[in-house]
């Protein structure tokens, strides 16, 4: 099986370097933003937006009235194209459509609503982001600790693991004052044949905000250590960033707002402290994934609407962390899983994981803070989220079946009526004991 797989490293650009790096990352940007409102002006006057081959053509039209774009490199820019017709084309997707209707209406103040207007449609870029970066789709070398990029040069880097596989594209990133790039390789994976699923260990995972998971098997994966602590310094250096004011300052004649100098030092510490924030995470989660793929053979994953609660979550910081850290945990367990040969499935929607006694089926209305399950039909008494993951491993495994009955009917070695049996005892088949009462409170207190 060919797969994808990308490796990040810090660079460490000399001071000679770093200023060429500085130079193609805003002329990448510059372009981008003439390309935007290049496309902003074609579709108030056409009605619709421009091809890739007129953006193209564009582009020529840019860089022959502005010679300093002639020191980069044509690929970093012709780039630009593509993903501008991309987001153009994403912006007008009717699920996009109906949110942006959706803000509007919502919008109160002025500001509101210049921010609703352009909801989905691509954004210009800013210098003081600094998040530039330069996309290589050749022209680049990789050696021992030093990668090599046409018109820029050598530049050395921090090379804390071997890169496995052919490499495809480079992309180089600034993340304040630091840059890294990104190298992505094509590599081949020996497939492994999967385990069957009655012999397969299998589990159900509820995701939450207290802990962060909890396992059908009574395993709890508990949130990253220092995560609150560094939210804590997050929320006391923001406010003090929101306290440096901007300056007047005349600029050819003209009145600008600028940053002071200590409003940029500021600036710089905020981006340090959630560019922490974003490394413990991200370790915390390839980490995780990592254990559970060597220690499961599947796993069962409830859809989550992250859109929704990216909106509602919003304003608590804490809450925001955790809905990116689903998604994420989601999407590497569901990669891995493909990668290592492990069963993966979602349960749907709208299965009432929470409410559902998963002793007896049975519905019981639950709030956000009820922590316990308490079945007034059995007397089923556990972990909301325990009792959670447990139906959304019932659930999944149904799934699975439905899709494993036919591979394995279609090899002979099976018929239909003897998976049926063998779906009814699966639970105590897998190694996953059907959970009784009493096992549950015990967890409890554990
Ligand atoms: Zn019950």
């Amino acid at each position: 099986m060919k797969i994808l797989k990308t490796y990040k490293f810090r660079l460490h650009p000399d001071k000679n370097t770093l200023s060429i790096l500085k130079q193609h990352g805003g002329n990448s940007r510059f372009l981008w933003n003439q390309l935007v409102d290049f496309s902003k002006k074609y579709n108030e006057k056409h009605k619709k937006f421009p091809t890739q081959s007129e953006l193209q053509r564009e582009i020529i039209n840019i860089k022959s009235k502005n010679d300093f774009l002639k020191i980069s490199h044509s690929q970093p820019l012709q780039i630009n194209a593509q993903r501008l017709t991309k987001a153009n084309f994403n912006s007008i997707k009717p699920e996009v459509i109906q949110e942006r209707k959706l803000k509007i209406a919502k919008a109160k103040t002025p500001k509101q609503k210049v921010k609703a207007l352009n909801l989905g449609f691509p954004k210009f870029k800013s210098k003081h982001e600094e998040r530039d970066s330069i996309f290589y789709p050749q022209n680049f070398k990789i050696r021992k600790s030093r990668i090599f990029v046409a018109k820029i040069g050598w530049i050395p880097f921090i090379k804390h693991r071997n890169i496995v596989g052919t490499p495809l594209t480079l992309t180089i990133n600034q993340d304040g004052n630091q840059w890294y790039f990104s190298v992505t390789c094509e590599l081949n994976l020996k497939e492994k044949p999967k385990k069957l699923i009655q012999d397969a260990n299998i589990v159900g995972i509820d995701v939450g905000t207290k802990t962060f998971a909890t396992l059908s098997d009574n395993t709890q994966i508990e949130n990253p250590r220092n995560l609150d602590k560094h939210l804590k310094k997050l929320k006391r250096e923001q406010k003090t960033l929101s306290r440096r004011k901007l300056v007047e300052k005349n600029l050819n004649n003209k009145k600008v707002k600028i940053s002071s100098n200590n409003r940029i030092k500021q600036k710089n510490k905020v981006r340090t402290i959630h560019r922490k924030i974003r490394n413990i995470r991200t370790d915390f989660l390839h980490k995780t994934t990592r254990h559970m793929i060597n220690k499961y053979d599947g796993f069962i994953l409830e859809k989550l609407n992250i859109k929704n609660m990216l909106q509602e979550g919003s304003k608590n910081l804490n809450r925001n962390i955790c809905d990116v850290s689903w998604y994420e945990f989601g999407r590497q367990l569901e990669y891995k899983s493909m990668w290592y040969s492990k069963y993966f499935a979602r349960t749907s929607k709208f299965s009432p994981t929470t409410k559902k006694c998963s002793q007896c089926g049975n519905l019981v209305d639950m709030e956000l803070k009820d922590r316990t399950y308490d079945c007034p039909v059995c007397g089923n008494h556990m972990d909301r989220d325990f009792n959670a993951s447990i139906n959304i491993l019932n659930e999944g495994l149904s799934k699975l079946n439905t899709i494993g009955t036919m591979g394995i009917y279609a090899c002979g070695q099976s018929t239909v009526v003897d998976w049926v049996k063998q779906e009814k005892s699966l639970i105590g088949s897998n190694g996953l004991k059907p959970i009784v009462p009493s096992e549950a409170s015990a967890f409890r207190q554990g």
